[in-house]
């Protein structure tokens, strides 16, 4: 055990960022009909439905919780250029259009400083860039290799880039940055329920049919006719009869926070950049600091699961092996406990990367996810909308857009995780900077 804390750990259902709003959206009642219905209120489906609006459509959006409460108030808070997909895979498979890809990452973190900028969302973004480190001298000389430093990019060891030892070193990618994902989301909320948007809280939608010559979607206690619906409820999207077979694996990712740490334990540490830290393990492990001083740090294990369920707690396993994932880079801060556990559902896709396509003539959808998606998802939802007011197809939304909706299967996951946490674990041991 872990839990060397005075305050005692709390397992929160919801977000450790902010505080629950209190004040809610009607819950869908009756019967509504509009342009477009947009299921599903987190970054994605928020932003997809706000500029639908201004493109002049008549929208509702459906959510079955409270809207940014999902994964996309609950992250980690990195706003980073990472695509997901190993680059192997990316030559291998996407060889066509693996510049594209790049090219629609990079532009949704310019997206999201666009979104905070106009929208004047004070979500504690500093541009930081991040340090994607390396988890054996082997893999920094890799690093060191392949990539030539420039003015977005620096190479070298743990002191060079300011981060503890034992992270041996890696890259520090000046690009983006960090956010407290909570007051963000929340932050676009507000925006969107101030809008000419028709926003349903605690209206999860149970099922939706495309007739042909529009769309019905049905909630507990209503229903909504529009001309066509935008699916955006990402780890959610597999409960709905209509989403394709193995378009993705619900995976739940937890979050710790600590207590508060000084200017000094951190410097004392070697961690005098600040900048925020992703191990290059099957898994990652991200670090980072907060504004109130304190550290957050996730995922390092992900527990797949056939449904996303409202709710879920973080497992006590896994809180204690972040704890443990923590002490072992930070050796000096042993003494630093974690106060507070969370955790939230990503939707794992084959490619593991983004996705978007049209399922049926009036039914769409975006997902995301993978543990990228805090940029990604809300530049593709506006990316969609554009798409369906009219706008032709943009080249970024092009570069991650399904013509076909077969996948592979993705029931190889929950294996490839544990096989993958036990190597992660393996090559740690063998890294020889582990005590
Ligand atoms: C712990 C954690 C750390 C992460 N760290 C990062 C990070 O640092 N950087 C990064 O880029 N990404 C990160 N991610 C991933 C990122 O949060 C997501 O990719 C992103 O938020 C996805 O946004 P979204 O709008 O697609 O989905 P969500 O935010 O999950 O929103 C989907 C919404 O749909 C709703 N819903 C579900 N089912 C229904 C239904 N039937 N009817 C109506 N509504 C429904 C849900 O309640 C939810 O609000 C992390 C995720 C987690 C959980």
């Amino acid at each position: 055990m872990y839990e060397t804390a005075s305050t005692p750990l709390t397992y929160l259902p919801g977000s450790g960022w902010a505080d629950k709003p209190t004040d809610l959206s009607p819950t869908l009642e009756g019967n509504q009909s509009c342009d477009v219905v947009v299921v599903g209120a987190g970054m994605g489906g928020m932003m997809a439905a706000l500029r639908l609006a201004e493109h002049g459509k008549d929208v509702v959006l459906l959510e079955a919780e409270i809207c940014g409460w999902g994964a996309s108030g609950r992250n980690a808070g990195y706003v980073t250029q990472t695509l997901g997909s190993d680059p192997r895979i990316l030559k291998r498979f996407y060889a066509d259009r693996a510049r594209a890809l790049y090219r629609f990452a990079k532009q949704s973190v310019a997206f999201t400083e666009s979104v905070i900028e106009d929208h004047k969302i004070d979500c504690d973004y500093v541009r930081t860039g991040n340090v994607a480190t390396a988890t054996s001298r082997r893999a920094l000389r890799k690093i060191e290799k392949t990539i030539t430093p420039n003015e977005r990019v620096s190479v070298g060891d743990a002191e060079a880039l300011g981060i503890p030892e034992r992270f041996i070193g890696g890259m520090h990618i000046k690009v983006g940055g960090i956010l407290n994902p909570g007051k963000y989301a929340l932050g676009v909320r507000d925006v969107v329920r101030a809008s000419a948007v028709r926003v349903f809280e605690h209206s999860p939608v149970t099922d939706l049919r495309d007739t042909g010559s529009g769309v019905i979607v049905a909630t507990r206690g209503g229903r909504v006719h529009a001309r066509q619906a935008v699916l955006a409820n990402n780890g959610f999207m597999n409960q709905l009869g209509i989403a394709p077979r193995n378009l993705s694996t619900p995976a739940w990712v937890t979050a710790i926070e600590t207590e508060p740490v000084s200017d000094e334990q951190l410097d004392a540490e070697g961690w005098t950049s600040r900048a925020p830290i992703t191990t290059n393990h099957f898994v990652m492990q991200s670090f980072r600091t907060t504004a109130r001083g304190t550290i957050v740090t996730t995922s390092r294990s992900l527990q797949t699961a056939r449904h996303a369920q409202l709710g879920k707690l973080p497992r006590q396993w896994v809180v204690n092996d972040l704890v443990r994932g923590l002490h072992e880079r930070f050796p000096g801060l042993t003494g630093l406990s974690a106060v507070r556990a969370w955790g939230g559902w990503i939707g794992l896709t084959p490619s593991n990367m983004a996705n978007v396509g049209q399922l049926t003539p009036n039914v769409y959808y975006s997902m995301a996810c993978n543990g990228h998606g805090l940029p990604q998802a809300p530049y593709l939802g506006t990316l969609l909308a554009d798409h369906l007011a009219g706008e032709g197809m943009h080249d970024d939304l092009s570069a991650v857009w399904r013509e076909t909706q077969r996948f592979l299967p993705g029931v190889v996951y929950p294996t490839t995780l544990r096989l993958g946490w036990t190597a992660d674990r393996i090559t740690d041991r063998l890294s020889g900077v582990l005590r």
